[in-house]
């Protein structure tokens, strides 16, 4: 099946008995047994719910993985992950990690002794010196957030199982219409759903799709014991929205390249980053392995108080956090998504004040040009 047929009809129908073109929403807490020797096929719905079941199964059939598993947001999806890992352990983790999972990194799982060094992951190199003998993982992102740094994964991949690592990815900007990391040799794929998997910015939710089923099961093990599951009438309303995602994406991205070519024919925008311009660094091997860069792009101003007076001053979009969302949204990386990073450590990856990002939504990219177009020549 090709992908767009794969949306509309993967996630086998459990209860076909009505024939009801929409899955059921199971949302039942428990399950009734009929025998004391061999319970049915749910128990108890944190255990495993048909709604659920449903998406799960649909997620990993996009992302060509063995099993997939739906937790209560992206950060409950990451956090599970990484308690495949014990205290002691060692991850090299790309620099420009979303700000949640370098917060949750440096943080909370420091002190429980989860070891991390975080690197310039364009660099394979740099990953590979990186590696000690007690480390288990790589941790990845690309395009990442919110300079947009590519990363080569199945160099990063190869690397990974040479040195008998895992690779893990979170694909939340690409979403696996444009790229699918399990195909070029990674083992974890991770989502933050809240973004373009559901893409309507009204579930907060996270995927987990594993390569092979062994991996599968220890994080089917995680999801039940730490129980960060995602609710039956949340998953529902991803099972709704995934059906759109390729006619999404599409539109999405179409509008992106729009804008990018606006901007660049903007004097007060000093510079943009999107891996679908030629002399982005990273546009050789993004192109090699996704079908398209996306449409989540930065820019850099020329002053501070224009950043604040787009920022405060755009109609259209929504000055807000996120992204993904049918609705675009611009945001302000130094005070939203990389808040938890010190001010130092923010500057010193590059995330300056001038810098916006921008996730284009569905709007008419005209318009949404306009909007801006008033207010850097006002
Ligand atoms: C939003 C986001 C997350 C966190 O997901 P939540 O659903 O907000 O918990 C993780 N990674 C990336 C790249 C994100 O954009």
């Amino acid at each position: 099946m090709k992908f767009a047929t794969e949306l509309i009809h993967g996630g086998n129908p459990i209860d076909p008995e009505h024939g009801s073109l929409s899955h059921p929403i199971y949302l039942s807490s428990t399950f009734a047994q009929h025998s004391m020797d061999h319970f049915g096929r749910y128990d108890y719905a944190r255990s495993g719910n048909p709604t659920r079941e449903a998406l799960e199964e649909a997620l990993a059939g996009l992302e060509k993985g063995a099993t997939g598993l739906a937790f209560a947001s992206g950060m409950a999806a990451i956090a599970s992950t990484f308690l495949m890992f014990a205290p002691g352990d060692h991850l090299v983790v790309c620099e420009d990690v979303y700000g949640g999972t370098f917060r949750l990194l440096s943080t909370l799982l420091k002190g429980w002794g989860l070891q991390t060094t975080f690197v310039d992951a364009t660099d394979t190199a740099a990953i590979a010196a990186a590696i000690r003998p007690e480390t288990k993982a790589l941790y990845l992102e690309t395009p990442s957030n919110p300079l947009i740094k590519i990363t080569d994964l199945p160099a990063a991949a190869a690397l990974a199982r040479e040195k008998g690592l895992l690779t893990i990815v979170d694909n939340t900007f690409m979403t696996p219409y444009l790229q699918r990391p399990l195909e070029l040799g990674c083992d974890i794929v991770l989502h933050s759903g809240t973004k373009f998997i559901n893409g309507h910015s009204d579930v907060i939710c996270g995927f987990a799709v594993a390569r092979d089923a062994e991996i599968g099961q220890r994080l089917r093990f995680i999801q039940n014991a730490f129980g960060a599951v995602l609710g039956p009438q949340d998953c529902w309303l991803v099972l709704r929205g995934l059906k759109t995602l390729k006619v999404r994406m599409e539109e999405h991205q179409a509008s992106a390249k729009k804008i990018v070519s606006w901007l660049q024919g903007q004097p007060d925008v000093a510079k943009v980053y999107y891996p679908g311009l030629p002399e982005h660094p990273g546009y050789q091997t993004h192109l090699a392995q996704a079908s398209g860069p996306g449409a989540v792009l930065s820019f850099e101003l020329s002053s501070y108080e224009l950043t604040k007076r787009l920022l405060e001053g755009v109609k259209l979009s929504a000055f807000a956090v996120s992204l993904g969302g049918v609705e675009s949204i611009l945001s302000y990386p130094a005070k939203m998504s990389h808040a938890a990073m010190p001010p130092a450590e923010r500057e010193a990856r590059g995330i300056k004040d001038t810098l916006v990002r921008l996730s284009v939504g569905l709007e008419d990219p005209d318009d949404l040009i306009a909007d801006m177009d008033k207010i850097l020549h006002r």
